[in-house]
């Protein structure tokens, strides 16, 4: 008798892309232990239907329920219980097959983490390649990997699109046996394929999708075997602790940021030298001395806007080259912490590239005028924490539509203007010596800051999500 622990069951799953429907009011059960082979030409929605069942994409109507709950309630518990191997990765290029593996564990809340890598190297045998840069790794090696860290937490519900592909004899044989065997533990495992002898070679069940609708469902000669769920002892069995919560999660995440970007300095290279570059030729031609501060200081509250466009565009861009941002929303950590782990890495580095901009600005730009240190310290604070957060939030937009990149300018500068004005104001009066009358545009400036702090920390769920 089935439990329910891993059962999958949908119930009238519709999907459309604007006009495209993509799933066609899809009914069906999956029982813990069942081996299922889903399979379809192209385009007929086998990758939409694994995305949806894993989370990844909000069915346009009906509802998913896994071990009973419905996703769009799911807790950690239930996201702890559920592995996607994509086309994508999902991993980060520029770390390392073991960093990629540890950051996972730490979301997951696998406390035995090298033990589990070790586990799974033999398994996958990935020993020659766990210490190389994902990005490094050819395309069947990325896809071990990327298998290794959907299985990182032994998720009771293992759902793979076409994870054969891109994998030589060997590799595929060693996965099928690895399938085969989370099977006789009592794992649900989905995949889909386009080759007729895997889903001859261990599923017990064939589900064939035609143009968004489920047209055949029947259960294959591989069942007729004798199978007893869940009857054989567990392959993989992970120390699991609490996954971090909003705090732990969101330093968790800018502590990758900011360790990619150790390696990459893109975030410095790119904000910072375009920020100077801005700057010093500005410094050259625009009038030094009291009378044109304001316009010196609106020069220089524009590079740091342009600065943050480019450094957390780049940022950003980076999270969704292999998908990366998909790994952070199938982890059981509050989707709150995804957005504020990448603007807290964010306004560290762009804090940098402000300190410098702001220092060459009070030695070639701002004349002989005094300067209120602590006012101009928190001007650029509060007006960098407002222009990283709307920018990070819109990229998670601008990223998830056609235009990409180039759509976040046209998004970020209506709103900052408010942010904008205010900041030049500011420092226009920090540079005049003037603290006093500081105060209430002070509070203007950080009441901004909450607002949008506020409205990225709510809606940021639904703007990642396809
Ligand atoms: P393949 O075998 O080629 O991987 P598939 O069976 O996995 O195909 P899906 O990728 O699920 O098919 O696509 C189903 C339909 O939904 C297709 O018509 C596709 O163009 C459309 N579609 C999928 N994702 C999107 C998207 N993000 N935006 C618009 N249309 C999409």
């Amino acid at each position: 008798m089935s439990s329910p622990t891993s059962r999958i069951v949908l119930d009238a799953i519709e999907k459309d892309f604007g006009r495209q429907r993509a799933l066609r009011r899809i009914s069906l059960s999956i029982e813990q232990g069942e081996y299922v082979a889903l399979i379809g030409a192209n385009g007929a929605g086998k990758t939409t239907l694994l995305r949806t069942v894993a989370g990844l994409s909000r069915p346009t109507s009906g509802s998913v329920r896994i071990a009973d709950v419905d996703l769009r309630r799911a807790g950690p518990g239930l996201r702890r219980r559920i592995g996607f191997v994509s086309h994508a990765s999902l991993l980060y290029p520029e770390l390392t097959g073991r960093e990629n593996l540890q950051f996972q564990a730490r979301l997951f809340g696998v406390a035995d983490a090298d033990s589990m890598i070790a586990q799974l190297g033999e398994l996958l045998d990935l020993a020659a390649i766990l210490d190389r840069p994902a990005g490094e790794l050819s395309r069947g090696n990325l896809q071990r990997l990327s298998i290794a860290r959907a299985l990182l937490h032994a998720p009771r519900v293992l759902l793979l699109d076409e994870p054969f592909s891109g994998l030589d004899q060997t590799t595929a044989s060693r996965l099928q046996l690895l399938l085969q065997r989370l099977v006789d533990a009592g794992h649900t495992v989905v995949l889909s394929t386009h080759d007729r002898a895997i889903v001859e070679s261990g599923p017990h069940r064939l589900l064939r999708l035609d143009d968004g609708a489920l047209v055949e469902d029947r259960v294959l000669a591989s069942a007729s075997v004798d199978r007893h769920a869940g009857s054989a002892s567990p392959l993989l069995v992970p120390a699991l602790r609490m996954p971090p919560k909003l705090l732990g999660a969101t330093l968790t995440i800018a502590a990758k940021d900011l360790r990619i970007e150790a390696r990459t300095r893109d975030v410095l290279g790119s904000a910072g030298l375009f920020a100077l570059v801005v700057l010093i030729t500005a410094s050259f031609t625009a009038p030094v001395g009291e009378s044109s501060t304001g316009m010196a200081t609106g020069v220089m509250w524009m590079s740091l806007l342009f600065a943050t466009l480019l450094g957390v565009g780049r940022s950003s861009g980076r999270e969704h080259a292999e998908r990366g941002i998909e790994s952070l929303v199938l982890s059981p950590v509050p989707k709150a912490a995804i957005f504020l782990g990448k603007a807290l890495a964010s306004l560290l580095l762009l804090c940098l590239v402000a300190i410098a901009v702001v220092l060459l600005f009070i030695v070639f730009m701002a004349g002989n005028a005094p300067v209120h240190v602590l006012g101009l310290a928190g001007t650029v604070l509060i007006g960098m924490v407002g222009l990283v957060i709307v920018t990070t939030l819109f990229a998670g937009i601008a990223l998830g539509t056609r235009l990409g990149e180039s759509m976040l300018p046209l998004l970020v500068l209506p709103v900052v203007i408010p942010l904008m004005v205010g900041a030049v104001e500011l420092t226009r009066q920090a540079l005049g010596g003037q603290g006093g009358g500081m105060g209430i545009w002070l509070a203007l400036l950080a009441a901004f800051d909450l607002v949008m702090m506020m409205s990225a920390v709510a809606t940021f769920a639904f703007v990642i999500e396809e």
